[in-house]
Order: C-alpha cells, then sequence, then structure tokens
C-alpha cells in the first residue's frame, strides 16, 4: 500500500513542526520526518540562543514551561559604548521548546518519524513532486511537499527552488555560562536584558551576544558571516570556536564564570535574499528559503510565521472544488511571505551589509546617535525604514557608503 498524506514535511525544527501544528489543527494528514533520533532530540539541531518576543509566544500559544528567563530591555554594545532600550523579552529553553511543539503537534493528530533523513524528491513523469525518499530507499507521498530542514535544504535545492551559497552562510557558537558578573561596573546592567555587542576584536563581520538566564547565568555566544567582511577583519586561521574563547578569556564579566557542562550549541543560517519559494505541490519555509532576519538572527519567529503562511496556503488551496496545487496555485505563499513575515528584506539586509562594512570607532559613534535620536529611530530603521536609516547616517560615512555601492552595486 502506498505510504500517502495530505501533507509531508521534512525537518521537526521551529517551522516545520509548527506547519504541521498549523495543518493538524485543521484536521490533514500531516506527517513530519526528523533526521534526529526521538530519545536524543533535540542534539546536534538544539542550536539557538532563543531569544524570542511576547508577540511570537502569543501567536503562537507558547507556554511558560519553556521560558529560561523573562528579560525587560535588548542592549547593543560597542566597543567603548552601549544603548539600553526597552524591549520586553523571553530567553527560551530552546530544547523543550522544540519538544513542545512536537508533542502539541502529536496531540493535535500529527504524525512523527523521528530517525528519518530525507535525502531526495520522488518526481512523477512530468517532473513534478509526488513524495520523497529517505533512509535510503523508504518512501512516504503527499499532496504537498514542504522542506523545513533548515539550511540542509535536500529537496528545496534538488528541485532548484532555493540556491544557499556559502559566501551568505553566518555561523554561530554559544556556550551556556555561569558565574557571570551581569551587573559590572565597566559595562550596562544585563541582569535582564538580551545583550548584543557590534565589535570586530570579538566577532569579526559579525556580532557576539549575552542573553541572560538568570542572576549569574547567561547564554554568550557569537556569529558571523564567512565572507569578505569578516575576511577583512579576520586573525589568519582563527575558528568560530577561538574567537568565543578569546573573548570568554579577556572579558571581566566572565573573569569568575564557567561553561555549563555540555551546554554548547552551536549552527548555521544563510543570510542572504530569498529568490524562488516554491513550485508545483511543494513549499520551503524556515531557514531552508531562508526566512531568518538578516540583522539580527531572528529566525524562530521567523520562521514560525512561514509556516503558518504555508499552512494557510494549503488549506486554501484543499478547500477550494479543484484542490490545485500547481505553481500558480501555490504561488499566494510568496505574497504572505513578503507581506507578513519579512517585509522590506531587501532594505533589511542593506542595512546588515552596511552595519557590517563599519569599522568599531564608528559603532561607538552608533550608538551615541541611538542615545540622541527620538525613541523609536532603532525600531524604525530595524523595519527597513529607509527615513530613519539615514537618520543615523553622518556625512563622516560618504567613504562607507562609497565601499558599500562598489561592492554591492557594482560601480
Ligand atoms: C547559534 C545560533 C543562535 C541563534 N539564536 C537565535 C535567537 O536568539 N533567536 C531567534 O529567533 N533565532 C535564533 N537563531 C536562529 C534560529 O534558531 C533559526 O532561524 C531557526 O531554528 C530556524 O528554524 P527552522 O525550523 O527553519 O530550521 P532548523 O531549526 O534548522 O530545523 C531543521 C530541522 O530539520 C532537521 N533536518 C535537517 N536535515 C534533515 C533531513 N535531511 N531530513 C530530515 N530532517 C532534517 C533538523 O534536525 C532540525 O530538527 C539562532 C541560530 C543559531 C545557529
Amino acid at each position: 500500500m502506498v505510504d500517502r498524506y495530505d501533507v509531508v514535511i521534512a525537518g521537526a525544527g521551529p517551522a516545520g513542526a509548527q506547519c504541521a501544528r498549523d495543518l493538524a489543527t485543521r484536521d490533514y494528514d500531516v506527517v513530519v520526518l526528523e533526521t534526529e533520533q526521538e530519545d536524543e532530540f533535540p542534539r546536534q539541531s538544539n542550536k539557538s540562543t532563543a531569544g524570542t518576543f511576547p508577540s511570537m509566544m502569543s501567536s503562537f500559544g507558547v507556554p511558560d514551561d519553556v521560558v529560561m528567563s523573562y528579560t525587560d530591555d535588548v542592549v547593543l554594545e560597542s566597543p567603548n559604548s552601549h544603548y539600553k532600550s526597552y524591549q520586553p523579552g523571553a530567553v527560551l529553553e530552546f530544547a523543550e521548546f522544540k519538544r513542545f511543539l512536537v508533542a502539541d503537534g502529536r496531540e493535535n493528530g500529527a504524525e512523527y518519524r523521528f530517525d528519518s533523513r530525507v535525502s531526495r524528491p520522488i518526481l512523477d513523469d512530468d517532473g513534478v513532486i509526488e513524495g520523497v525518499r529517505y533512509n535510503g530507499d523508504e518512501e512516504v507521498y503527499g499532496e504537498v511537499v514542504v522542506d523545513a530542514t533548515g539550511p540542509a535544504a535536500p529537496i528545496a535545492s534538488a528541485l532548484d527552488v532555493v540556491d544557499l551559497e556559502r559566501e551568505n552562510q553566518a555561523i554561530g557558537i554559544e556556550y551556556e555560562m555561569e558565574g557571570v558578573e551581569m551587573n559590572h561596573p565597566e559595562y550596562a546592567d544585563l541582569r535582564r536584558a538580551m545583550m548584543l555587542r557590534l565589535d570586530h576584536d570579538i566577532a569579526p563581520g559579525g556580532y557576539s551576544w549575552i542573553f541572560a538566564t538568570g542572576e549569574d547565568t547567561a547564554k554568550v555566544g557569537l556569529c558571523y558571516i564567512q565572507n569578505d567582511r569578516h575576511r577583512e577583519f579576520a586573525q589568519e586561521g582563527q575558528t568560530v570556536d577561538g574567537y568565543l574563547d578569546a573573548w570568554v578569556d579577556r572579558d571581566p564579566r566572565f573573569a569568575d564564570a564557567e561553561t555549563i557542562d555540555e551546554k554548547v550549541h552551536r549552527g548555521s543560517a544563510h543570510i542572504q535574499m530569498p529568490d524562488e519559494m516554491h513550485t508545483d505541490r511543494f513549499l520551503a519555509i524556515g531557514d531552508t528559503v531562508p526566512s531568518i532576519d538578516p540583522l539580527w538572527g531572528e529566525g524562530i519567529h521567523k520562521g514560525m510565521k512561514s509556516a503558518r503562511a504555508a499552512a494557510a496556503t494549503v488549506d486554501r488551496c484543499l478547500t477550494d472544488s479543484e484542490r490545485r496545487l500547481d505553481a500558480e496555485s501555490l504561488a499566494v505563499y510568496e505574497r504572505l511571505w513578503h507581506r507578513d513575515v519579512a517585509p522590506r528584506m531587501k532594505s533589511r539586509l542593506m542595512l546588515t551589509r552596511l552595519l557590517y562594512l563599519a569599522p568599531n570607532e564608528r559603532y561607538d559613534q552608533f550608538m551615541r546617535d541611538l542615545r540622541q535620536a527620538e525613541e523609536n529611530t532603532l525600531e524604525k530603521a530595524n523595519q527597513g525604514e529607509k527615513a530613519s536609516m539615514a537618520k543615523l547616517l553622518h556625512l563622516s560615512d560618504v567613504p562607507l557608503l562609497a565601499k558599500f555601492a562598489r561592492e554591492h552595486l557594482g560601480s
């Protein structure tokens, strides 16, 4: 008998598991194939700092049990300065959060197959996907297939829907630490904060972070995109682990701190403009698109929003009397993605590139400007509003902008 579902989802990350939740709630037959084994899930995929905001928690019914700590502020730090803004948030226990999404989906009828590594699409005579192959020669068929495997993207790549480029790959590593001095006299009070630091000496062409998880415990990490910007500021031969160790060694806030046993998380995501994200009977969601916010790496909420847009699209197509699932009918997903998931992605990518191009001294100036600017300037610039971005630029940035134009506009 053919193993067949309405929807086959590859990957039980925030995006895949949320898509399954939404579809199961609407009574579709959905199966999720996850490469990791259930008894240790998530292991390798337990990669995220999982800082998020109340809007995500309420939109997706995420319970307080998976929250490690609530935070009041977001702090931006530069080598010699900082800027603090009141923005309540939550740091999740990412593994528990992932397990919650799976359990909740199952309660609503979603089926999960762990230890199931998806390798490639099964195509019909017209070259349209009708299922996936996993664990060698196992097969499962669906009306629609969703690739939610994050940067692995085996189906989306095979169908030529996405092309995740190494040049745009950001890599990150993080330690969970205890004994961190969260209110050090030389720095901002981080006891209830998520802090992001722009400093090429610590994370060349990227940023580092301290997210409070308790009075003296925190998630401490860094990431950067492995591109020219990184190479310009990088030290020869240094690895991402080496950069984090070097920061932990020299920042006084970690003088008495230790890494909590085995609490090391690492992973990657691509920071690039999505091209296509669907074709006949197929949708890519989450980091496979990629949906992650380029500027600050907020990928959980974005991925879950993309999952919801995909589920709504499938629902709409399957409730229509014609049940058409060709690329044209599924195109509504891309429209929803650009409208609701990541509006102004292009401007935000531009801002990201500009930000990482700036030297350390400019970061100090940036903090001073933010303190003087109207309260919502950062928020608006963050949303990709050009007028607010312009407010944060100076005449002295002209060489920077010229360099940016040379590199990105080819002039
Ligand atoms: C170090 C780091 C820190 C981060 N911090 C934050 C943060 O603070 N806040 C935030 O919002 N975001 C953060 N992110 C980003 C966020 O974690 C991702 O954007 C999010 O996890 C993407 O979800 P996803 O479901 O698309 O993909 P993933 O989380 O990558 O999930 C993919 C799933 O697919 C499975 N899989 C992979 N290949 C296969 C296959 N062939 N077959 C079957 N299953 C497969 C994986 O095991 C995994 O379970 C961080 C990322 C990293 C790396």
